[in-house]
């Protein structure tokens, strides 16, 4: 393969190279889809017990390295050691799950008229996966156990910034038995690698997830080719905090909804939403959590937020923070790293916090006064991703859940993912589901074959 010259690779906890990892060019990813639909005959026709088998090795490899896939990812991406150990366990179960379907995604028998009617879930051949900086082993699974479990080949490209855990697992899958060119990891350039995705006609189906400035230029290129697409955007959500609950358990349990990954988390509650009757007292309740919200070293276990990926995110984030608007803000470890103090803002109705994504850790808390201005409120957004609802009220918590233009919320909960359930967003936040049982269909084009019978 022809490499460019290779880019370094930085720990954005200690700014020190990790490693250089060189970038594939625009013929290394024509020779990569030309080896994925190659290898696409074969994987398709493999035997589905046998297609289920491997990805169930895939899965245990995942487990067996796991320390080390969380390693890389705590120098990598600066997250703390007991999120990775998390994603990289979400890898394997993510794995594990679709390795049911090569045997189980049945398609119909559909009663008709004069013959039989039966459907096929065909695999659409190679798909390009695009991955994000912030989530890269999860986000990078989303994508390819469905649509290996589906019979197609995949090609993986990662972000920039964080290449390696990515890299590793492409090994795991080749140490596990996956045939070569069935998953192929393509670090490099987005406007190279990603766009060829796009522009490749091989290339059946694009799978991105990230921002939603670039998620619309794929959506246009894709067009030209009625290229299949799932886009996983960004997010500007919303925890809406009624009166009638423990207001000292939520204060204590908001900041982990909006600094989990130093706030570089698409589903981050980054609107807090407190009932003006208890709104006061709801910040008086946060400020101690926010002050002693362990900011540090990732590998230290009690560490709650390591740093942010780079001097750029750091700089970005410093941009949407308006000391006119800081409530108060918690404290960040002297030294080399790019870190960013846990900030709360109590932004005036309009401010651009309460618009734009800002993709790190602050909180921008405002009151509203009853259940329909909750909604109004969380609603005023492009995005739709995310979001929580904490009351004791549980027609109050339906009523705003259905309310809420958000592909996934949850109630008395700041959780929004598990692999078994559909994960997505409403308006800018993105286009079709991953996970759960219907991730399948978006890996595959349904195929209705009658045979006439005679009557
Ligand atoms: P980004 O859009 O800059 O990059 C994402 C990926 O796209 C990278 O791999 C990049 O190399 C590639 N890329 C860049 N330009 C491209 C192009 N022209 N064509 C094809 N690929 C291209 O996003 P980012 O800064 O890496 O990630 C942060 C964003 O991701 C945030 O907006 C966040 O909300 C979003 N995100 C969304 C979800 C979700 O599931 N909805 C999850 C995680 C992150």
């Amino acid at each position: 393969m022809t490499t460019t010259t290779s880019e370094s690779v930085i720990n954005p906890a200690t700014e020190e190279v990790l490693a250089a990892v060189s970038p594939l060019s625009l013929e290394d990813t024509d020779e990569a889809i030309a080896k994925a639909a190659g290898a696409f005959e074969s994987w398709r026709s493999t035997a589905p017990a046998d297609r289920a088998l491997l990805l169930r090795r895939f899965a245990a490899a995942v487990d067996a390295d796991l320390e080390n896939l969380a390693a890389l990812e705590v120098a990598n991406a600066g997250h703390t050691v007991g999120n990775a150990r998390w994603e990289a366990g979400n890898v394997r179960d993510v794995l594990n799950y679709y390795s049911g379907a090569p045997e189980r995604h049945t398609g119909a028998q559909i009663p008709v008229a004069g013959g039989i009617d039966i459907t096929f879930h065909e695999p659409l051949g190679v798909v390009g996966v695009i991955v994000p900086w912030n989530f890269p082993m999860p986000i990078a699974a989303w994508g390819f156990a469905p649509a290996l479990a589906a019979g197609n080949t995949v090609l993986l490209k990662p972000a920039e910034l964080t290449p390696l855990t990515a890299l590793r697992l492409g090994e795991l899958a080749l140490e596990a038995g996956i045939p070569e060119g069935v998953l192929q990891i393509l670090p490099g350039k987005g406007t190279v690698i990603g766009e060829r995705f796009v522009t490749h006609p091989a290339v059946r189906k694009v799978v991105f997830t990230g921002s939603t400035e670039v998620g619309r230029r794929i959506m246009a290129g894709c067009s030209d080719q009625i290229k299949r697409l799932t886009l996983e955007l960004g997010g500007k959500s919303a925890n809406i905090v009624f009166d009638d609950v423990d207001l000292d358990a939520v204060a204590a349990a908001a900041p982990a909804g909006a600094f989990d990954n130093a706030g570089q988390d698409c589903c981050a509650r980054s609107r807090v939403l407190v009932q003006e009757s208890v709104f006061d007292r709801f910040l008086e309740l946060l400020e101690p959590h926010i002050k002693a919200w362990e900011v540090g070293d990732p590998l230290r276990e009690s560490t709650l937020m390591g740093p942010l990926i780079s001097a750029a995110q750091q700089e970005r984030v410093a941009g949407f923070v308006s000391e006119g608007e800081v409530a108060f803000r918690g404290q960040t470890p002297d030294g080399p790293g790019f870190w960013f103090p846990p900030t709360v803002l109590t932004p005036a109705p309009g401010s651009r916090v309460l618009q734009e994504e800002i993709f790190g850790p602050v909180l921008a808390v405002v009151p509203f006064r009853d259940e329909a201005d909750a909604v109004r409120i969380a609603n005023d957004s492009d995005y739709g991703l995310s979001g929580s609802i904490w009351t004791n009220d549980l027609g109050r918590a339906l009523r705003v859940a259905r309310g809420v233009e958000a592909g996934n919320l949850s109630v008395n909960s700041h959780s929004s993912v598990r692999y078994s359930t559909p994960f997505g967003g409403f308006k800018h936040s993105g286009l079709g589901r991953e996970l759960g049982p219907d991730a399948l269909d978006a890996f595959t084009e349904t195929k209705n074959v009658f045979i006439a019978t005679g009557r």
